[in-house]
């Protein structure tokens, strides 16, 4: 299993990351992505992985709702910190109009910015987008043939916008969202469009705790060494065999991000 998508530089994680960084390998997590979302961050996430050679990688990037932080120097200063080897892709970058935190128009340059300057360093980019799908593609769209690979994570979507994402080639994240039977209602029965070789798996922890733990940890908090609840729904929802699912998708990961 391969957690394509941690906070780890979340406060929420600060007093024990090294346990919960025992815990997943405990429960066979070969490996994990700091996800960066800000500058500082990303710088921070970077530490992490250098800390953690071989296990821990990460990302440089700017998450829209940070977009309003974005200042001249800001696409510098990426550049120099993607071009440590653990650095494996750009972002997270994209568009979140759910709550709109930085304004749209910022949000949309910042976007723009980085899949510059993905395409300029020849790495991957790592995707978010909330209730933006028209927006987001077509900004994305001209970018792909260009970018050397695209994963949109935390995926919520719809059907149509699920579609459209596999049309571009876009491999798709998976989150505990797929076990939560409301909210996830939608994503339960699409998953199975996904094809076997564009599918990625991740927690997005500290958030979005899988909904099928029993029981329900207090602190309310994810964490890695919860991504065998992810790889078991999809599996079941795509009537796959988990050992199977729990290798492709951890070839995927290597694949994607090259390492
Ligand atoms: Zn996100």
């Amino acid at each position: 299993m391969f957690d394509i998508g941690v906070n780890l530089t979340s406060s929420r994680f600060a007093k024990d990351y090294l346990d919960i960084l025992k815990r997943a390998r405990w429960v066979g997590v070969t490996g994990i992505i700091i996800i960066g979302t800000n500058v500082h961050n990303s710088n921070k996430a970077l530490s992490l992985s250098q800390e953690n050679k071989n296990y821990c990688w990460s990302t440089a990037g700017v998450h829209p709702h940070y977009s309003n932080k974005w200042s001249e120097d800001s696409y510098s200063t990426l550049r120099c910190l993607a071009n440590n080897p653990e650095v494996v892709a750009i972002g997270e970058c994209g568009l979140d109009f759910h709550r709109n935190f930085s304004e749209p128009k910022q949000q949309i340059y910042v976007f723009q910015s980085q899949l510059e300057l993905a395409v300029e360093l020849n790495l991957p980019v790592f995707l978010h987008c909330r209730k933006a799908h028209n927006s987001f593609m077509s900004i994305l769209k001209p970018f792909i043939p260009k970018l050397k690979g695209a994963v949109l994570h935390c995926f919520t979507g719809t059907d149509t916008e699920l579609r459209s994402c596999l049309d571009e080639n876009l491999f798709i994240g998976i989150t505990g969202w797929i076990s939560d039977k409301n909210r996830g209602g939608e994503l339960r029965k699409i998953i199975p469009l996904i094809p076997y070789t564009k599918l990625l798996l991740e927690t997005d922890s500290p958030w979005l705790l899988p909904q099928d733990i029993h029981p329900l940890p207090l602190s309310k908090r994810n964490e890695p060494s919860f991504l065998p609840y992810i790889l078991q729904q999809v599996a079941f929802l795509r009537k796959e065999d988990l050992m199977e699912l729990d290798t492709q998708t951890t070839l995927n990961a290597h694949k994607f991000f090259s390492i």
